[in-house]
């Protein structure tokens, strides 16, 4: 049969079109800008702030405010309860994305159409293109962590659920990665199974069951790939049971995922003994995904930010196969494209396509920002390199200066669009008084603390923080989950290290004058990070999207009253 010329995927072709897109980055945001301006000016949001019609991005910024997602809340739910669907878009928005939201503990609701799908699509084929330049992956199969989550119907009437579900349901991505990339190994019903366990399950059995056609392993976010072979650890022995037998384990027990996986098993002792031979020949699972899965070429899967606590473990997994990072984006909307795939997780940098959005940067130099006044956004081809700033994004789904949140700074330049390197969510996590510690700097410390657990081969499973000023003075209180049990002096080593790793001056001082009580060290029983994916996923958040929130916060009480009852063993820090 004929292949169509739309179902082919031309990756010199995706190629071409970022290269002269990001050739023109300026005249393409202006472009962009106009069209989002016209296709929305007459909305009820941009009427307010009197633009009259202007499409300029001078008339923009002087005539509509920066806002957070708070300012934006009333219309978004004006929209999901079906009575206004057009205040923010000029076309009616059919579908409502539910990020993340980890820290305050509920997901904030965002909207979701085309436009935001189309790119989706364009980011998903322009990184596509360039990693495949550099490492080529034959037919064969993609083994997928990849979970959808529950889906609903909001008041109004609108389909809504995860950002990552309403992209893996929709027909159009479905049909583009079978013309693009190695199809997943899993059916949809695993996909899309009502337990997120069973799918897991069910997702590693089936990359067994096509070990040798494995060309990539992947997930959205890191995480989900670490979490993935510890199960393997717990549970590989029944996997290989069910090769060799040729059944499903009873812990399988919903119906679609059974019937759509006797359709793939089939009794193979010499598959389940191959693969038994192979993980005894490991040591400390050194090397699982190669070995397990031997054409692997890559793991892809978003390795920056939040994730970068993974990496260690990711990489002991992995042996020698090279991890490549994917792309930077939001359930807002996506911010740019890994075209550089050989860059190490830790220095991967993103590309922002100049035409899928409008978008300012906020310098956050210091000196830029006196008294409480915050610097004036510059404009893409504006940004300096080795600066930092915060995003703000205008997108066709009806989001105008609407800050993301986020920090990143800018490396480099792709011709004359920014390659960013996401440094961490620009709220402070921790702070009590003058002390600012970010996302990043909790990280750092964690990171110091934990080496000290290297000598007894412990690690740190997983992490969280909070501020407890239940007490006077106030002190930051660090949640650990370890992979074993060490000893009280080596925990309150890691404690006192802890508490010294922030070095942030408002930290130190507050510290040495006791404005800060003394940080305390909280060990979590294993599985407790566990219970709270469990909890996230349950209020419907998506497994492959889940973060680890690392700061609870005061409202959080579910997550705050898992780790409560979780908690083993608790240490005060004598550092100062
Ligand atoms: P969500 O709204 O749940 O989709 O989460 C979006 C947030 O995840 C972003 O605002 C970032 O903070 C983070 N994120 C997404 N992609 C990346 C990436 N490639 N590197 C680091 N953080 C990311």
């Amino acid at each position: 049969m004929l292949e169509k010329m739309e179902d082919r995927f031309d990756p010199e072709a995706v190629i071409e079109e970022f290269e002269s897109l990001s050739r023109d980055a300026g005249r393409v945001q202006r472009e962009t800008l106009r069209k989002i301006l016209d296709e929305n000016g007459g909305t009820e949001y941009l009427q307010r702030w009197g633009l009259n019609g202007r499409t300029d991005s001078h008339s923009f910024k002087d005539c509509v405010p920066i806002v957070s997602h708070s300012d934006l809340e009333p219309y978004i739910q004006r929209i999901a309860d079906g009575n206004s669907p057009c205040c923010l878009t000029g076309k009616p928005i059919t579908t409502i994305s539910l990020s993340s939201g980890t820290t305050q503990g509920k997901p904030k609701l965002v909207p979701f159409n085309d436009e935001l799908m189309e790119s989706t699509m364009q980011i998903c084929k322009t990184s596509f293109a360039y990693r495949n330049r550099e490492y080529p992956i034959g037919n064969g199969k993609a083994l997928q962590f990849i979970y959808g989550s529950k889906q609903f119907k909001t008041k109004g009437g609108l389909a809504a659920g995860t950002a990552t579900t309403n992209v893996y349901r929709n027909a159009q991505f479905k049909k583009m990665m079978r013309t693009m990339q190695t199809p997943c190994c899993s059916p949809d019903e695993v996909i899309f199974g009502p337990d997120f366990h069973q799918s897991l399950y069910c997702h590693l059995l089936c990359g067994l069951i096509f070990r040798d056609e494995v060309q990539v392993v992947s997930s959205s976010f890191a995480h989900s790939i670490v979490h993935a072979f510890r199960t393997f650890e717990q549970v590989w022995e029944e996997l290989v049971t069910d090769i060799h037998e040729g059944t499903l384990s009873s812990r399988i027990t919903v119906p679609p995922i059974r019937a759509a996986m006797a359709k793939l098993l089939e009794p193979d002792p010499d598959l389940a003994d191959t693969i038994y031979s192979k993980i005894s020949g490991l040591s400390n699972w050194y090397g699982l995904i190669q070995e397990l899965f031997p054409s692997t070429k890559y793991i892809y899967g978003i390795m920056t930010g939040s994730m970068e606590p993974y990496l260690k473990k990711l990489r002991h997994y992995a042996g020698e196969l090279p991890l490549l990072s994917a792309d930077y984006g939001s359930s807002e909307g996506w911010i740019g494209a890994n075209v550089n795939p050989k860059l190490t997780p830790e220095v991967a940098t993103f590309s922002v396509p100049p035409n899928i959005g409008y978008f300012e940067f906020i310098p956050l130099r210091e000196d830029l920002n006196s008294q409480g006044q915050e610097a004036k956004p510059v404009g893409l081809t504006d940004v300096k390199i080795d600066e930092e700033y915060e995003i703000l994004v205008t997108n066709f789904a009806g989001l105008y200066r609407y800050r993301l949140g986020d920090v990143v700074k800018v490396k480099g330049f792709h011709n004359s669009t920014p390659e960013l390197q996401f440094i961490c969510r620009r709220n402070l996590l921790l702070t009590i008084n003058i002390d600012k510690n970010t996302e990043k700097d909790l990280q750092l410390a964690v990171e110091a603390a934990a080496q000290l657990l290297v000598g007894e081969k412990l690690e740190v499973v997983d992490f969280t923080s909070r501020v407890d000023l239940t007490m006077e003075p106030g002190h930051y209180v660090v949640f650990w989950e370890i992979s074993g049990d060490p000893e009280d002096e080596l925990l309150q080593e890691c404690c006192n290290c802890l508490d010294r790793s922030f070095v942030d001056a408002g930290y130190l001082s507050s510290r040495k004058v006791r404005t800060i009580g003394a940080l305390e060290l909280r060990i979590v029983r294993k599985g407790t990070f566990h219970k709270i994916l469990d909890h996230y996923v349950g209020l419907g958040a998506a497994a492959s999207q889940f973060k680890t929130p690392r700061c609870v916060g005061p409202t959080n009480n579910t997550v705050l009253q898992i780790l409560s009852v979780n908690a083993s063993r608790s240490y005060f820090s004598t550092a100062y």
